[in-house]
């Protein structure tokens, strides 16, 4: 039975491995302007409350409680609603309500996030019935990171980040997290930057894709993760957009420094940052590190959580 309002939680990812092989190259052996990627992503529960309820009429209606999320047709879950109510038209119009914790711009797929919870919450309301393959398939039409974002957890991810492989779940793994307040890096100028300055080092054909594949970091971090072996997974945290977002910002450079300096297993930059984050073993260490970083850090722009590992991407509340 389907009800006419839904409350969905979505929660925000980190990269454990981000590594660039190349570019993506389309049929013709072209290149179609996207990165060849190898990433190992984890959900977290620093996350996001979707709320949605049925319209009467054929509209979509979209309240953020942040003040810098687009509220029009650019904002991710807008869009996921508009190609839902594309692909299954006739049905009611919906409401969105996105109540913001994950920080916007920061590496840690907000957006796409929201987006996957819109897509999970209309199947239902609209009782479709859609397979999480369709679901997949929908999601990949809005962002690379949505489909990662449906099923959540712990994932290989290759291509441009679509082709996923999921794992065991990972859990007891607590993270801390800091972002200044005001800094956003936008993804595109990240990866454009990536090749403006490394395209030289990329691999040029397939078969060098695939052996750069291979030599990546991300064997041995999936051997860690097979085996639970935090101290290990700490040791082989790896992000390559480190190279450019850190020199182009020397303060999220000092907030790694800071956060290395505390005793966590590993310290990284998510995604296409700004975020960095850093891996403890206990909710008590984790708590430690976030008060030592406030304290040698006093930048009332500076924010910092501590979450958890989750095995779940979007939920029903
Ligand atoms: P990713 O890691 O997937 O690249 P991100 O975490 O770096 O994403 P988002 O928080 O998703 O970035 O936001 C990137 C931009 O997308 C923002 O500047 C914002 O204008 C726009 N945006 C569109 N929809 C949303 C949304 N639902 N929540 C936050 N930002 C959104």
């Amino acid at each position: 039975m389907s009800r006419s309002t839904y409350k969905l939680l979505a929660p925000a990812k980190i990269n454990l491995l981000l590594q660039i092989v190349g570019d993506q190259f389309d049929d013709n052996g072209r290149s179609n302007g996207y990165h060849e990627l190898v990433m190992i992503m984890q959900s977290i529960s620093l996350a996001d409350q979707i709320h949605l309820r049925s319209l009467g009429v054929d509209r979509i209606q979209l309240h953020c409680d942040h003040p810098q999320v687009p509220l029009d047709s650019s904002n991710l879950a807008h869009r996921a609603a508009a190609l839902m109510m594309q692909k299954f038209p006739g049905l009611s119009g919906v409401e969105i309500t996105i109540h913001k914790q994950i920080p916007i711009g920061a590496g840690l797929a907000g957006g796409s996030a929201d987006a996957a919870a819109v897509l999970v919450g209309l199947d239902l309301m609209w009782n479709l019935g859609l397979t999480q393959t369709e679901l997949q398939s929908l999601g990949g039409q809005l962002g690379s990171d949505v489909p990662f974002c449906l099923e959540g957890g712990t994932a290989l991810a290759l291509g441009r980040g679509d082709q996923l492989d999921f794992l065991p779940g990972l859990e007891n793994i607590y993270v801390v997290l800091g972002k200044y307040r005001s800094l956003s890096v936008s993804t595109p100028w990240a990866y454009q930057t990536y090749r403006q300055q490394f395209q030289a080092s990329y691999a040029k054909t397939p078969a060098e894709q695939d052996a750069r594949r291979h030599a990546s970091g991300s064997g041995s971090l999936l051997k860690a993760i097979a085996q639970r072996d935090i101290a290990q997974i700490g040791q082989r945290l790896t992000n390559d957009l480190e190279r450019v977002v850190l020199p182009a910002h020397p303060q999220v450079a000092v907030l790694r420094q800071t956060l290395q300096a505390q005793n966590l297993l590993g310290v990284m930059m998510s995604g296409s940052g700004p975020t960095v984050f850093g891996l403890a073993e206990s909710a008590a260490t984790a708590d430690q590190a976030k008060a030592r970083v406030r304290a040698a850090i006093a930048d009332p722009d500076l924010e910092l959580w501590v979450a958890q590992f989750c095995s779940h991407g979007i939920r029903l509340l």
